[in-house]
């Protein structure tokens, strides 16, 4: 089942095209990842499907399960389940752990056992649930929180913005397997990252090039483009490409 869809998306901001023409299908309980050079877009790309304040002013629709969204302000789209992960988290003040990690259920009208979570991000809940998300936490810690409240929530859609960004290796073992149970609970992931590492756990990937949409298809066929240094929209005059 097609869970988001993106027709035909253009948003300009200052006077420049960062999406341009996107159409792009999300399916239900896949991995997605969204791979490009820098400046492609994708985070811009992630901020509209989320619907943040300053990226609603594009042309095209967007679809959550067959229903037009791209009018719904942040929050309605975020009560239909649709979530996103922060390439930079932001922090907040003097919240607890335990109670910011609970609050993210709440919200969904459930409850959840914190310390699992927390567990699931690879974090020790003795350590971590007395801790207030603020700056004493490492950018990588806040991260693991925040995807910690993000389980919390059984979304029905992750938008992840470079996961792996900041995180030790060892912590990137722990985000694969958040990702593997978001998908066996049939959320839909789509995950922005350069990471071949993290690229290889998708099950669809698109390449995303100064706005546009240049490629899609297979893990591996993406994958190509980590090798050799060979985006095609960058690099057109390799002869490696
Ligand atoms: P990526 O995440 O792929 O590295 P971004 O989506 O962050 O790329 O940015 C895509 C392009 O859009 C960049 O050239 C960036 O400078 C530009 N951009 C992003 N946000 C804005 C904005 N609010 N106003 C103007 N330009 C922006
Ligand atoms: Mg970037
Ligand atoms: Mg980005």
């Amino acid at each position: 089942d097609t869970v988001i869809r993106l027709e035909n998306v253009t948003l300009i901001l200052d006077g420049h095209k960062i999406l341009d023409s996107v159409s792009m299908s999300f399916w239900e309980g896949h991995i997605h990842a969204v791979v490009g050079p820098n400046g492609a877009g994708k985070s811009t790309l992630a901020h509209t499907i989320m619907g943040l304040p300053d990226y609603l002013g594009h042309t095209g629709a967007i679809f959550h399960r067959g229903e037009r969204i791209e009018k719904l302000p942040i929050d309605k789209r975020a009560r239909r389940g649709i979530t996103l992960a922060w390439q930079e988290p932001a922090r907040f003040q003097g919240i607890g752990v335990d109670s910011f990690i609970r609050s993210a259920a709440e919200a969904k009208g459930s409850s959840v056992d914190s310390g699992e979570m927390l567990k699931l991000v690879g974090l020790d809940p003795d350590r971590y649930l007395v801790r207030n998300v603020d700056k004493t936490l490492s950018g990588g810690e806040r991260k693991r929180i925040e995807l910690a409240s993000i389980v919390a929530m059984r979304p029905d859609v992750v938008l992840m913005d470079e996961p792996d960004s900041g995180v030790d290796i060892e912590a990137i073992n722990y985000i694969f397997d958040v990702l593997e149970k978001l998908r066996n609970w049939g959320s839909t992931v789509i995950l922005i990252t350069h990471s071949p590492e993290v690229l290889k756990r998708a099950d669809h990937s698109f390449l995303l090039c100064n706005g546009q949409v240049v490629d899609k298809g297979r893990v591996e066929r993406m994958s190509g483009y980590f090798t050799g240094h060979c985006v095609p929209c960058v690099h057109k005059n390799n002869p490696f490409c």
